[in-house]
């Protein structure tokens, strides 16, 4: 439930005084996305131990890389090697439009690793032709293609075909529209041949043996149904997706021999008999050995970990994120965390729904080395694990704010536009400019390790109570936690923040892009679907209806532009307080009918007049919506049969990553079943 995803970064916040001057972060355009790339500062320091360390982790999170294409969709791996083998074999020209326009379908399937949006979560389309398709396979390498057997070539390609053409087949990735049955309209690869209501009746039958700590149900398994039968077809070594999992945990094993300590060695062998088992007891085991591991400098993010793909919040896609910590972006979040129990005290929250004792939240800045499954190319920009209440409440959670990631995006939007398009006064756009950086990270220091951690669920009320609307719930109540909190004046007396003046733009910054930045990311005459929108249109619109009366928020026409304005900081801070307040009770007592309200009424629908506007006036800037990155590569120096270092390069070729990872990582068969 708890990656923050990075889109207000998109606006451009800082004229950087230098550094990395001769380093070029955006390396391509193309589609709606922008390639970049980041660097590992700090990596010469580290000792040769913790760089083995980070080159087995590293290597361990790249061999899982097909099974988020095929949990993203049942032919995306066979849709990925037809194209790639198109694209390695083809014997006609490769120049005119529409071969270009085939390239840039393979790179948007890398991209988003599979056919669905990665964000929005629709299918897109080819802007090339059927029967261009036909004739790239006719003149390509025919023995590459991945048919299932005994299938015909024409037979593979009659049946993939639709699937990439026709936009009523499997139209969406995750379908969170209200009236229809989410299970079998989504296209995600969790279940099969079931409806929605028979997975809710199927978990609902499961008895947890120990109701205080309930064991993540479902969270690593796909349901089918076979012979009329419901059954689980569990992720794991021995079974679905056996053959990349064996390869992470050969990766894992050799991690643990040169784990930094006991603890974290411990913690790793328990990853792999959590893979070996498939044993969610065991993966809880695992999460509070993780949890609890403050020493070590060295970490990693790997397994089915986060729910936003699954329609009913349950399964969890794979994903892993190597890093190790930023010592001196550490303090800050430190400062943070050691007051958690004075933030939680003074919420504006019910004192029926706060925690009595925050337990142990660990904040820290890390350093990203390697990203992986779920977290790459496009990337969160702050995490707080693990996701079990359970053990968030007994053992805490870890939240980290990725620096190196937020400075890339910074460095790669240089000079865009953005802030004198969308900005009304010269005076927001230099508050911006100031403060918008710092004021960014800080909200993500106080969404993650306050706002996730949290508050408290009244007795017998379900984690997931809230069902479809869960994700877009807990992003608001993290969301409105860091921004009720950054206003405050306590922000200053811990010296986090300079002046109230940060505050303010990270306000400005963030309903600018909850009413209008952010539908630069929608395609006309769609609503909004993605969790961390609907949350952030959910504030922003909310807020400026319960301010009407007192202006607090307006919006201002000039020059036949909208742009929006904040009156009154304070208001509004009191607004954010009120709606924290109702999101929490709402949490708390599971009232599924108020939170679907709310999200319906306010986070979900867009104004076509407004966004066409929008629309036309980002195409001129010309700049790509989203981002993603290309990831450093790690390889060991050996001398005389002995590691004696581990060398860091960073490449700028997006296609020779994308082969290469097909080549060295792809360990799944193209079919599943
Ligand atoms: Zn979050």
């Amino acid at each position: 439930m708890n990656s923050i995803n990075n889109s207000f970064t998109l606006l451009n916040r800082r004229s950087d005084p230098g550094g990395a001057s001769d380093f070029t972060f955006l390396l391509e355009q193309f589609a709606d996305i922008r390639i970049m790339r980041f660097q590992v500062p700090g990596f010469g320091k580290l000792s040769l131990q913790q760089k083995k360390l980070v080159y087995y982790l590293s290597q361990a999170a790249l061999c899982g890389r097909d099974i988020i294409f095929d949990q993203n969709g049942r032919y995306n791996l066979a849709i990925r090697r037809t194209l790639e083998n198109i694209f390695l074999t083809y014997k006609g020209t490769r120049d005119g439009a529409e071969w270009q326009a085939f390239v840039v379908y393979l790179k948007r399937v890398w991209f988003s690793n599979g056919i669905y949006h990665h964000y929005a979560s629709e299918k897109f389309l080819p802007e090339f032709g059927n029967t261009y398709f036909n004739v790239l396979i006719e003149n390509s390498d025919p023995g590459g293609f991945p048919v299932r057997n005994g299938q015909s070539l024409s037979g593979f390609i009659a049946e993939l075909t639709p699937v990439l053409f026709d936009p009523a087949i499997l139209p969406k990735k995750v379908n969170l529209a209200e009236g229809s049955d989410l299970v079998l309209t989504s296209a995600v690869n969790f279940y099969e041949g079931v409806t929605e209501s028979e997975v809710e009746s199927f978990y609902k039958e499961m008895i947890q043996a120990d109701p205080e700590r309930p064991l993540s149900f479902g969270l690593n398994s796909g349901l089918v149904k076979e012979n009329g039968k419901i059954v689980e077809k569990t992720w794991k070594i021995g079974g679905k997706y056996s053959a990349a999992l064996e390869k992470v945990v050969t990766w894992l094993e050799k991690a643990a021999i040169v784990a930094e300590n006991a603890h974290q060695q411990a913690t790793l062998e328990k990853l792999v008999e959590y893979y070996k088992t498939g044993d969610l007891k065991t993966w809880d085991e695992y999460n509070v050995l993780w949890v609890s591991d403050l020493e070590s400098e060295v970490d990693v993010v790997n397994g089915f970990v986060e729910t936003y793909e699954d329609p009913l919040g349950r399964k969890a896609t794979w994903e892993s994120l190597v890093n190790f910590k930023d010592k001196e972006g550490t303090k800050r979040a430190v400062t943070i965390s050691e007051n958690a129990q004075w933030f939680e005290d003074h919420s504006p929250v019910d004192s029926r729904f706060r925690k009595k004792q925050v337990k142990g939240v660990t904040a820290k800045v890390i350093t990203v080395a390697q990203l992986a499954g779920d977290c790459f190319p496009s990337t969160p920009i702050g995490i707080n694990l693990p996701n079990a209440d359970w053990i968030r409440k007994e053992h805490g959670s870890k939240s980290v704010t990725i620096e190196n990631i937020t400075y890339a995006y910074e460095q790669a939007s240089q000079g865009n536009g953005m802030l004198e398009e969308f900005v009304l006064s010269e005076e927001e756009r230099a508050l911006s400019k100031k403060y918008g950086p710092l004021a960014g990270n800080v909200h993500t220091d106080l969404h993650e390790c306050l706002g996730h951690g949290s508050g408290q669920l009244l007795p017998g009320t379900s984690t997931e109570a809230l069902r479809n609307y869960q994700s877009t719930l807990e992003e608001a109540r993290a969301d409105l936690f860091a921004l009720y909190y950054i206003m405050d004046s306590r922000m200053i007396d811990l010296d986090v923040l300079p002046s109230v003046e940060a505050a303010k733009a990270e306000y400005n910054a963030f309903i600018r892009n909850g009413l209008l930045t952010q539908l630069t990311r929608i395609s006309p005459g769609k609503n909004i679907e993605e969790s961390h929108m609907r949350n952030r249109q959910l504030i922003a619109k909310w807020c400026c209806e319960k301010g009407a009366s007192d202006k607090v928020i307006e919006y201002v026409q000039q020059d036949g532009k909208t742009f929006v304005r904040i009156n009154d900081y304070l208001k509004l801070r009191a607004l954010f307080g009120e709606l924290l307040a109702e999101i929490q009770r709402i949490k708390s007592e599971g009232d599924y009918d108020s939170g679907r309200h709310l999200v319906e009424t306010y986070g979900v629908k867009v104004d076509s007049e407004l966004h066409a506007e929008i629309l036309a006036r980002f195409k001129k800037l010309n700049v790509a919506p989203y981002g993603g990155f290309l990831n450093p590569v790690f390889s060991l120096v050996e001398e005389n049969g002995i590691v004696s270092d581990v060398r860091l390069e960073y490449p700028d070729d997006y296609t020779g990553q994308m082969l290469g990872y097909s080549e060295c990582y792809s360990f799944l068969p193209a079919w599943q079943d």
